[in-house]
């Protein structure tokens, strides 16, 4: 399967932003990735950038970075997997340390926004990962484990989810797990996909994320078991993530 390199660019983008992907475009069409691209603006920004990128040469998906569980309803300012759809995203990040966190997002709310995601045709990116405590406590094992058991239903597949092991530690502090770290935690990842899901667990994609930038992407993809990226900040300019995915080309 080819790898997938996502884009996060959280509370970030305006009008203005959409320069940037058309320049990604433009680029990725004279010099196709090895891998699929994503990128997950701000909700407000969806629709424009499908129209700016969805189509022709150097294509590529656009997604959300959270849904609510439910279809519609009485939940101001939420929004729901299906108005995603309808606004072009083909997938959506799901329970994000920055949700999980500031949102108080249980594992339980993830698992029901991925059976939203399914349900509105949306591809699920569930994140996990442990906070530095937990790691200095040597718990990351047991955390992430716990995570997969409630945050990934029952039906997954690699068609529907693709896993994302983010440590929180990690995640836009410029700290990267050592690849040991990131190989070890992966093939935990895989075993408990496997305890979970049976057979189908084998091929569900997990990617890394946390501080990937241009010069340790090719060493990160490179790792077992490490089936692409997740980005934060350096999602952001075209230019930077551009160097990013030729890292990847440089791994394939
Ligand atoms: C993220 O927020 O998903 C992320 C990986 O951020 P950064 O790349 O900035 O660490």
């Amino acid at each position: 399967m080819r790898p997938l390199v996502a884009g996060n660019w959280k509370m970030n983008g305006l009008g203005e932003s959409l320069g940037e992907l058309s320049a990604l475009k433009a680029a990725l069409a004279q010099n196709p990735p090895a891998c699929e691209v994503l990128i997950c603006p701000p909700a407000t920004l969806i629709a424009r950038a499908v129209q700016t990128v969805g189509a022709g040469p150097g294509a590529f998906a656009i997604g959300g970075q959270d849904c609510h569980a439910r279809d519609h309803g009485a939940f101001t300012g939420d929004i729901s997997a299906a108005m995603l759809k309808d606004a072009g995203a083909s997938a959506v990040i799901l329970g994000h340390s920055e949700r999980r966190q500031s949102h108080g997002e249980t594992d339980a709310d993830v698992a029901a926004k991925a059976v939203a995601a399914w349900g509105a045709g949306l591809k699920a990116v569930i994140c996990i990962g442990e906070t530095l405590a937990q790691r200095e406590a040597g718990t990351q094992d047991a955390v992430c484990g716990g995570q997969i058991t409630g945050s990934v239903p029952q039906g997954a597949t690699a068609a529907n989810t693709v896993l994302a092991y983010e440590p929180v530690w990690a995640i836009g502090t410029g700290k990267t797990p050592t690849p040991d770290q990131i190989a070890a935690m992966h093939g935990h990842i895989r075993a408990c996909l496997l305890a979970r899901l049976g057979e189908g667990g084998r091929v569900i994609p997990i990617l890394y994320g946390g501080s990937v930038k241009p010069d340790n992407a090719a060493q990160i993809l490179n790792l077992p078991d490490v089936g692409g990226a997740l980005v934060g900040g350096a999602s952001l300019k075209a230019r930077d993530f551009l160097a990013i995915l030729a890292g990847v080309n440089q791994s394939a």
